[in-house]
């Protein structure tokens, strides 16, 4: 059985106090789910520190390199040394801020195993392109990207996020329909290169997820819980996001 995923991405959002805060009021449970928490880096070795039981940090980003002349990069066994467990990796974010290319975040992936990290990788449309009908012909694309860079039995250990670009801090979700044909779709992909590996793999849907639609969303048979931004920065809605996730496992 798959276990569930639950991570809330802060983004530059917080403080060492607003973390302290959200540690204490944390409810992680016992379910059969994974719970992570991906901080600003700054912050990451302050946080693995007062996470409660069950819960883990992450880094939101990765570099590729090791070490060496890349200032300002952060290297995966660096953030591991720091207390991350998982990386963010493709956040929509990033490639629309940053111009990351499918291929960096191949590299990326791939890095982050290097380092000791789990890697979600996040794949997604924007709404151009789902108006355009081209949404599975771009997630495919940024999926075969990644496992140019990475065996599909590699990124079992890691998780894939399906992330429409246009459901993200919008308050717009994906319908459970729509999610779950494209989380189906992704799983397909997998199964091509490695049918035993695709059934281990958690994909999470991000995009508004809420306590109010999580049950639903999670409910699906694709749907591995959720990457989650604006509610993640609760404790109290995301301790109901955990346990929704932890219930559909
Ligand atoms: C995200 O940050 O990856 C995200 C899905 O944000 P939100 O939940 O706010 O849409």
């Amino acid at each position: 059985m798959r276990r569930a995923l639950a991570a809330a991405n802060w983004k530059m959002h917080g403080s060492i106090e607003a973390i302290s805060q959200y540690c204490s009021a944390l409810e992680v449970g016992s379910g059969p789910v994974d719970v992570a928490i991906f901080v600003p880096a700054v912050f990451l070795n302050a946080t693995a520190g007062i996470l409660p039981e069950g819960a883990v940090a992450g880094i939101q980003d990765i570099g590729v390199a090791e070490t060496g002349a890349h200032t300002g990069e952060i290297a995966a066994e660096m953030a591991r040394e720091m207390g991350a467990v998982w990386s963010i990796v493709g956040h929509s974010e990033r490639r629309q801020d940053q111009q990351e290319s499918d291929e960096l975040i191949g590299q990326k992936a791939a890095a982050a195993f290097r380092g000791g990290l789990r890697p979600i990788v996040c794949v997604g449309e924007t709404l151009e392109e789902r108006r355009r009908g081209d949404e599975t012909a771009v997630v495919g694309r940024q999926l075969e990207a990644v496992l140019a860079a990475v065996s599909a039995g590699d990124l079992a250990g890691g998780a894939i996020g399906y992330e429409p670009v246009w459901a993200i801090g919008t308050g717009e979700t994906a319908t459970p329909e729509q999610a779950q044909a494209m989380h189906a779709f992704i799983r397909s992909l997998l199964a091509e290169k490695d049918a035993e590996a695709a059934q281990q793999t958690p994909i999470v849907y991000g995009g508004s997820v809420k306590p109010e639609n999580a049950v639903e969303l999670f409910g699906q048979a694709d749907i591995d819980g959720g990457l989650v931004g604006g509610a993640s920065l609760d404790a109290g809605q995301f301790s109901a996001i955990i346990a929704a996730a932890a219930d559909s496992a």
